[in-house]
């Protein structure tokens, strides 16, 4: 408010000065002499005309400003609400790794930056015996274990996801061959090492099969899926808690 004042009170000076330059100029040049009266014109002329419309325009400046910034803050805040919900919609509720639909998005993206990487899929072992001993909701707390433990098992940087009901995907970014088959050993002893105690009863088992897949073809995502659920099959063939690791280029269907 000040600020229109001030700005209202500057164009009332400017204005009082150019009535007093043009008078002094026209008047004299017309044969004329500049009295009493024409002094005060050119004081209350600006001061009724002037001074009025300077503040009207001021006003609906600093109106329009505040209403810009209040925009400007709305938008703000439906940016970052926005984010928030693509955040929230690209993840599994139940454990917050990326759902199936993004974590097929976010390896290819990685892929189209960097070549290598491994892909592994791992499957609970015989989950639908601990939903029938203990029930769904007890099964929900062993899956919740067993996605802390591949999170402990993967490296910073990793992409981790929930692709099926007791099967989670990770790609292990930049990772060679030797590093992929250390990080899948680390998640599969992590997992057996749990101590799942459904009720206070005694620890019940848990185990992953993984199968795993190096990636430094060209191959594309749904080729790599097909590579690395064949070895998760043969791993589920040969007993289970186990990783077995596909060191070739993907085969084609
Ligand atoms: P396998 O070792 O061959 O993988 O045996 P499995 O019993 O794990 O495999 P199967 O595909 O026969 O059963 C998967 C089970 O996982 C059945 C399904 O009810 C359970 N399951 C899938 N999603 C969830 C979930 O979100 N919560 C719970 N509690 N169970 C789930
Ligand atoms: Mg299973
Ligand atoms: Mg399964």
């Amino acid at each position: 408010m000040k600020i229109v004042v001030l700005k209202t009170a500057a164009v009332t000076l400017v204005s009082i000065l150019g009535s007093l330059a043009l008078v002094l100029t026209i008047v004299p040049a017309l044969g004329g002499t500049v009295g009493a009266i024409g002094w005060l014109m050119c004081l209350l002329c600006p001061l009724f005309i002037a001074t009025p419309l300077g503040f009207f325009t001021f006003m609906q400046e600093r109106k329009l400003k505040l209403a810009h910034d209040d925009l400007m803050r709305a938008h703000a805040q439906l940016a970052a609400a926005h984010r928030r919900l693509s955040e929230k919609a690209s993840r599994d509720e139940m454990t917050g790794m990326l759902n199936r639909e993004n974590f097929f998005a976010a390896l290819d993206g990685s892929r189209r930056k960097n070549d290598r990487g491994a892909l592994l899929i791992i499957d609970a072992d015989h989950f639908k015996q601990i939903n029938d001993s203990f029930g769904h909701l007890t099964g929900d707390q062993a899956l919740l274990q067993i996605a802390a433990a591949i999170t402990r098992g993967v490296r910073s940087g990793d992409i981790l996801g929930r692709i099926g009901g007791e099967e989670f995907g990770a790609f292990l970014v930049g990772a060679t061959e030797e590093e992929a088959k250390l990080v899948a050993e680390r998640i599969r002893s992590e997992v057996e090492r749990l101590r799942f105690q459904p009720n206070d009863e005694p620890a019940v088992p848990l185990t992953v099969s993984i199968g795993g897949t190096n990636c430094e073809s060209e191959a594309n995502v749904s080729e790599l899926m097909r590579a690395a659920d064949k070895r998760l099959y043969e791993a589920k063939r040969r007993g289970r808690n186990r990783a077995i690791f596909d060191t070739g280029i993907p085969e084609a269907a």
